[in-house]
Order: structure tokens, then sequence, then C-alpha cells
């Protein structure tokens, strides 16, 4: 059974009535990328970039960074490679960032935060994507946004970042998709204005259900309360969906829940695009989709958006498309 898996892992992921879906792997090593290609990967959906920054004594610089990029871009052609900016602090601490002690590090200065109070270490990295982009298909995501001024001040910095390439006659390419984690609550509720200034959303669950649901991601005593299927979640992730659609921009989800093979149905049922997960779980969400029919969704989302709890939907689910794995 596991082998008949892994043979078809390179068949496209296509519904039983044709539509396509890309399946993408995410990364934190540029060696992982040949693991995405294995599994039959359509791309690169999240590119986690803080390992440059946490593996080392010191903030690394431009020419390492783009090194780090193109090896991931030339390994992948024409695939698209998703890089996402810097996400330190929060659960991800860099040992050489003094003064750096939060009581509350989740809601602290995490992510695209820290880097907007540091625009120098930001730009060092946007300038390396920028140069790297030029070598293939690449698109850029920014991690928890909250609020529109903070894109705002990613675009500026983007745009400076690009002019002092030009002006040095570096080689770069400035115009590429940029799109946004949608991980905090605020970023759903304000998805509408949010979609007017970005290229695509990705949604993050492994934050958003820790913010919407108020579970510490890493906290064992409430991980039964980490709940993906919960009617909140749900919700969170249709308007996301339905927001990006009336906008004109796609949604792609790149966390944990995009990985388990069950959950497919409902995700492309609220209208994600395209899904993004550890590499080993590409060829069994590719076999999930496969098992799919458009025809059937329509119902079985009234009966799932009908649900009241996570055990529910899970027990619809597991009646209507087998147990869960
Ligand atoms: C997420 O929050 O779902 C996500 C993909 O990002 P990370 O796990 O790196 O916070
Ligand atoms: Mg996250």
């Amino acid at each position: 059974q596991k082998a008949m898996v892994a043979r078809r892992s390179h068949l496209p992921a296509q519904t039983r009535d044709g539509s396509r879906i890309s399946v993408m792997g995410n990364i934190e090593l540029p060696e992982e990328v040949v693991s995405v290609l294995d599994h039959g990967g359509d791309g690169i959906g999240l590119y986690r970039t803080e390992f440059q920054y946490l593996s080392r004594p010191d903030f690394p610089g431009e020419d390492m960074l783009f090194d780090n990029y193109k090896d991931v871009i030339d390994v992948m052609g024409t695939r698209p490679v998703t890089i996402r900016t810097l996400d330190i602090n929060g659960d991800k601490a860099v040992n050489y960032i003094r003064d750096s002690h939060e009581l509350n590090p989740a809601l602290g200065l995490r992510a695209i935060r820290y880097c907007l109070q540091k625009p120098e270490i930001f730009k060092t990295q946007l300038r390396a994507i920028l140069r790297a982009a030029a070598f293939g298909n690449v698109r850029i995501l920014i991690p928890m946004i909250s609020g529109i001024e903070e894109v705002d001040q990613t675009i500026r910095l983007l745009d400076e970042a690009a002019r002092c390439l030009e002006q040095q006659g570096v080689a770069h390419k400035r115009d590429i998709p940029l799109g946004i984690m949608i991980e905090v609550p605020s970023a759903v509720v304000a998805a509408d204005i949010l979609a007017e200034k970005v290229d695509f959303f990705s949604i993050g669950t492994n934050d958003l259900i820790q913010y919407t649901l108020a579970i510490d991601r890493g906290n064992r005593h409430v991980a039964h309360l980490h709940q993906p299927l919960h009617p909140a979640i749900l919700r969170m992730i249709k308007r996301t969906c339905d927001v990006a659609r009336e906008k004109g921009i796609p949604t792609y989800m790149c966390g944990e829940m995009a990985a388990e093979p069950l959950y497919a149905p409902i995700l492309l049922g609220l209208g994600v695009d395209e899904l993004s997960m550890n590499p080993q779980a590409i060829p069994l969400v590719k076999d999930a989709i496969r098992s799919i029919d458009s025809k059937d969704i329509d119902d079985f989302m009234n009966a799932v958006m009908g649900m009241t709890t996570p055990d529910a939907v899970e027990a619809l689910l597991a009646e209507t498309y087998g147990a869960v794995v």
C-alpha cells in the first residue's frame, strides 16, 4: 500500500473531476529541497528562513543568505519557491539578540514586528531575496501580519532595497508575488483590507489555532485543545478564502493542518487553492485529493459547517471519506 502511494507521488494531485491542486513542500534547510522533489512536491510553499539566523553566533550577511536561497531555486527550476521572511522570537529565540527576554514571547516582538524595528537586518534579507529571485520563480511571504501598516512598511522597504540594488547595478527582480501569512486572528477579520495590497494569502494554522483558541502551541497540557476542526477555525479559513476569492487573489495553506490527508476534502471545500506541508506527507495528501469529487463537496461542506464540535466534524469525515489516519 505504502509503495503504491509512493509510486503515485509523481502524478499530479487532481480530483476525480479533473481539478488540479498544487501540493508543495515546507523546508527549513536548503538541502531539504531534494526531499520535496523526491516526494512529488510541486514547489516550495514555505521556506522557513530562521535556520540561518538560529544556527550561528551572529546575523548572517547578504551573500550567505543569497547563496542559500539560490541553492533552493536552482534545484526547483521553474517551480515556485516561497521564501518567508524572518520569523524569529516567539518560540524561535535567537541567543545573540540581547535584551530579548519577554514574559509572553508569542505575543511579543516576533517576526515582522521584529523586522520592522530592525530595518537594516530586514533589508539585508530582502536584498538577498530580490537578488535570488532573478534566478527562478520566487514568491515572498511575510509572517505574523496583524494589520495593513505592516504590509505598507514592508512594501516600502522592498522598494527601497530594489532601488539600492538598481543603483548599484546588482542583478535582481523586484516584480515578484508578495503574500502574507494569515495566522493572527486580526488578519482574518480584516482580510478584506489586507487583500487589497497583496498577491496571495497563506494560512498558517499552527499559529492561527494558537492565537484563536488561546492554546500555546508548545504546551503539552493544552495540546488536546489544539483542534484544527474547531468550528471557529473552519469559519476563519472559510472567511479568508471567501474574501480572497472576492478580491481575486489565491489562498494557500502551509500550516500543519494541510499535512493531514483526511482534512483535504474540507480544505478544498473551504476554497484553499494550494497546500504545503512537510515533504513526507506530500504523497498521502496527493492521494487523498485524487479520491475527492467536487460534485459531492457542496453537500458535504454544508453538513460540515453545520457541525458544532470538532468530534462531530471528524465523525462526518470518517463516515464520508474513511478512517482518520
Ligand atoms: C504556522 O504558523 O502555521 C506556520 C506555518 O508557521 P510556523 O509554524 O513557522 O510558525
Ligand atoms: Mg507561524
